[in-house]
């Protein structure tokens, strides 16, 4: 039996890999300066560090060092790309367009947006989850100053067609932000193909530090800064560097583009063995979400006749998830599931599996047992 309880919530956040725990290590201690001290070694040693992880993160993305400005976090990334372009156009009618399957960190910076006097739209999604691409063609509007759609889904795993988006949004002159946190690292992320001028990207979902992200912003992209103070960043975004957290993204980024695509298809064979596991000896169950179009290590269902939150409850030695972590202290259906058309019943019926880089093979066989005894038992005592 594997050691319990089993972690399948990758998308909820990450564990630090050893080999990027060890990158950081010294730089909390020893190599401790701060980058901006350019009269002495400890700041130069520092500000190496730091530019070596710019070229790190830069090269998964395949942008330049200098495009990369490092954050908080993604939540820091995306509010700093979107008030940050919308800024330039306050009080000029200018519209927005997103989507309703957003991460609340898309959300609520528009939403703001939108109460403050911009116009917003928010792209539906088709059974699958993606966007229709017809429907943001129509939606692009003369005053459309910023389009930002995630690459990525950090509930159904289900991935846009952001190259062909790009290329839409490109030809109508309009910015294009993606938040690409549960994309980078796990599929390849290209800011020139997929012609972006902004994309944010987290630390702590590839398998890197909590509390850093990063930023690119195109060369010549007009964005205001939310925090004003130093010049840090090249004025972006003041603060002292976070360097053992920057030194642990950029480590992150560099083991995850020398592994992904092994790694993706090692996950991906997990991912459908967990499916398959679960789908034959369960009837009643559907997936969510698109299979092609999916991140390896995603799997979401919904176990119809069963509540999500009792069947967690049943199975405690497995650390899974209902909808979204940011979300689910509150009881609201996913606003992701509700989108695809499931029933707020069905969404409250839903599960999200995220594997990952230390998951095994042991711990799928495990979890889908557990997991398939669980709904019968629920079932058996539901049944009328
Ligand atoms: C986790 C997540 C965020 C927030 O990232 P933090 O670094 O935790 O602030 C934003 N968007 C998506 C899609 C995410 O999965």
């Amino acid at each position: 039996m594997p050691a319990t309880p089993i972690y399948l919530d990758y998308h909820a956040t990450t564990p630090v890999d050893p080999r990027v725990f060890r990158a950081m290590e010294p730089f909390f201690a020893v190599r401790f300066g701060n980058p901006a001290s350019s009269s002495h070694a400890f700041g130069w040693e520092a500000a190496k560090a730091v530019q070596q992880a710019r070229t790190q993160v830069a090269a998964l993305i395949g942008a330049q060092a200098h495009e990369i400005a490092f954050t908080s976090g993604a939540t820091e990334s995306n509010n700093l790309a979107i008030k940050g372009v919308a800024d330039n156009f306050r009080g000029r009618k200018a519209h927005v367009i997103t989507t309703v399957i957003e991460h609340s960190a898309v959300l609520d910076p528009c939403e703001r947006l939108e109460r403050e006097g911009f116009a917003v739209t928010r792209l539906g999604v088709d059974g699958e989850g993606r966007i229709r691409l017809q429907e943001l063609e129509a939606a692009l509007r003369p005053e459309t100053i910023l389009v930002s759609i995630m690459a990525a889904n950090n509930e159904i795993g289900v991935i846009q067609d952001m190259p062909r988006i790009g290329a839409l949004v490109h030809a109508r002159g309009v910015l294009l932000h993606s938040d690409a946190t549960q994309a980078a690292g796990k599929i390849p992320v290209d800011v020139g193909a997929w012609q972006v001028d902004l994309l944010s990207l987290s630390g702590h979902k590839m398998y890197g530090p909590k509390g850093v992200g990063a930023l690119y912003v195109k060369r010549g992209t007009a964005v205001c800064c939310q925090q004003d103070g130093g010049h840090h960043e090249r004025g972006l975004r003041s603060g002292t560097l976070n360097v053992p957290g920057i030194v642990g993204l950029g480590a992150a980024a560099a083991v995850a583009g020398g592994e992904m695509e092994e790694e993706a298809r090692r996950i991906g064979a997990l991912r459908d063995r967990l499916r398959d596991r679960i789908l034959e000896r369960l009837k009643n169950v559907r997936v969510n979400g698109s299979r092609e179009h999916r991140l390896a290590h995603n799997l979401h269902l919904t176990l119809h006749g069963v509540e999500a939150e009792t069947l967690m409850m049943s199975l405690q030695e497995i650390a899974v998830s209902s909808g979204s972590a940011c979300t689910s202290a509150a009881r609201s259906a996913s606003h992701v599931l509700l989108a695809l058309g499931l029933s707020d019943e069905e969404a409250h019926q839903s599960l999200r599996f995220g594997l990952g880089r230390f998951t095994t093979a042991e711990e799928v066989d495990y979890a889908s047992d557990r997991l398939v005894e669980a709904v019968l038992q629920l079932r058996e005592l539901t049944l009328p």
